[in-house]
C-alpha cells in the first residue's frame, strides 16, 4: 500500500494506514498509533513470538509427523517464511435466560406372555425440558475486515486450547520490540463493532448448543449483557511457503508454540488415485442402490454422489487443507482467559 501522509506520534516513521485502520503499531518503534476508536493502550496486549528459524524448525517438524510430506520430504524447498501479528478482540459475555426444548428418545417395554415369549416393543417419545442459562463466555474473533486471510481464523481455537501469556504492549521494551520486529496487521474493528459481534455470538453460542442436543428449541429466551473485560490481543502467526513441484504451498503456524494451525499441502499421485477410487466408489453404491427400490434410490444417489463429490472435489484440487481446529464462527465461545 503507498504510503497514506499518516506518521508514527512517537518516532515519525511513516504508517501504512488503510481507511479502515483503527490502530496502526508503528513497525519501527512499536509505538501504538490511534486513529479512530477510543480503544486504550493499556488494553492491548501481545503474545511474544518464536524467531524465524524456530518456525522453519517447526516447519520440518510438521513434515516429519505427516504421512504424505514425510514421504515428499526431499522434494519440498522452504520458499519464504513470513511472520505477521494479527490483531484479535477477546472479552467476556454475561448470558443469563431459560431455554426449552425437546428431544425425541426411544422408549423400549417388554412384555411376556402366558407362554413365557418375551417381546419388546419401541416408541419414540417427545421429551420436554427446561434449562436456566446464567454463565459467562469468553469470546474472541478477528479483528480483520477481510475474513478471508488465511489462517486469521484458525488461530483462535489454538489460542483457546493453548492459552499463552501475554503482556501489555505499553509493558514491552523497545530492546524487546527490536527481536519482535514483525508486520503487524492493522486493526480494522473498533470496540463498539467487536461488541455488537460478540453480543451477538454470545447468543448463537448459546442456540447452537440447544440445536445440538435438541430436536426442537420450542422457546429460547436469552439475553446477553454488554460485553466486559475487551482486550485487544497482537498474536503471532506464520506463513511458511514452499515448493513442491513448481507450486507453492503453505503452511499457518502459531508463533508462540510453533504448532501448525492450517495448512494446504499438496497431494502425492497415489493419494490422488486413492480419492479418484473413493469418488467411483461412491458412484457405485449410487447405482447400486438405485436399482434396490424407490426409497433406497433416493438415498444412495444422495449418499453416492456426496462420496463422489467429497473425493473428487480433494482429487480436483491436487492439494488438502488442513486444519487444527473445526469450522469456526467468527468468535468462539468457551475461552478460559
Ligand atoms: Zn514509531
Amino acid at each position: 500500500m503507498e504510503a497514506s501522509g499518516f506518521r508514527c506520534e512517537r518516532c515519525g516513521a511513516p504508517l501504512d494506514v488503510s481507511p479502515e485502520t483503527i490502530v496502526a503499531v508503528c513497525p519501527y518503534c512499536g509505538y501504538p498509533n490511534h486513529l479512530s476508536g477510543n480503544l486504550k493502550t493499556e488494553d492491548i496486549y501481545i503474545v511474544p513470538s518464536l524467531d524465524k528459524n524456530a518456525i522453519a524448525q517447526a516447519f520440518w517438524k510438521m513434515v516429519e509427523k505427516d504421512f504424505d510430506l514425510k514421504r515428499m520430504k526431499g522434494e519440498l524447498e522452504i520458499v519464504d517464511i513470513e511472520g505477521k501479528y494479527a490483531p484479535y478482540w477477546a472479552g467476556r459475555v454475561h448470558v443469563e435466560g431459560k431455554v426449552r426444548y425437546m428431544v425425541r428418545e426411544e422408549e423400549c417395554e417388554s412384555y411376556t406372555d402366558s407362554e413365557g415369549n418375551t417381546e419388546t416393543r419401541c416408541h419414540t417419545v417427545e421429551r420436554h425440558y427446561t434449562e436456566r442459562v446464567n454463565e459467562t463466555l469468553r469470546l474472541m474473533g478477528s479483528a480483520r475486515r477481510q475474513v478471508g486471510e488465511f489462517g486469521v481464523r484458525d488461530m483462535v481455537k489454538h489460542y483457546s486450547k493453548t492459552n499463552p501469556a501475554g503482556k501489555r504492549l505499553l509493558d514491552l521494551g523497545e530492546g524487546e520490540w527490536e527481536r519482535v520486529k514483525l508486520e503487524i496487521l492493522n486493526t480494522e474493528m473498533d470496540e463498539v463493532q467487536a461488541k455488537l459481534m460478540m453480543h451477538e455470538d454470545a447468543i448463537d453460542v448459546i442456540r447452537n448448543r440447544f440445536d445440538a442436543k435438541s430436536d426442537k428449541i420450542e422457546e429460547f429466551d436469552v439475553r446477553a449483557d454488554e460485553p466486559e473485560g475487551l482486550r485487544l490481543l497482537l498474536l503471532p502467526m506464520w506463513t511458511v511457503y514452499y515448493k513442491h513441484e513448481n507450486s507453492i504451498f503453505h503452511a499457518v503456524f502459531a508463533g508462540w508454540d510453533g504448532k501448525r494451525v492450517a495448512s494446504v499441502e499438496p497431494m502425492p499421485v497415489w493419494r490422488r488415485i486413492q480419492y479418484l477410487s473413493g469418488a467411483v466408489f461412491g458412484l457405485l453404491i449410487g447405482a447400486a442402490m438405485g436399482m434396490g427400490g424407490s426409497g433406497w434410490a433416493f438415498i444412495g444417489l444422495i449418499l453416492g454422489s456426496a462420496i463422489s463429490w467429497h473425493f473428487g472435489s480433494k482429487v480436483l484440487e491436487g492439494q488438502r487443507v488442513e486444519r487444527s481446529g473445526g469450522i469456526l464462527g467468527d468468535f468462539v465461545g468457551g475461552l478460559k482467559r
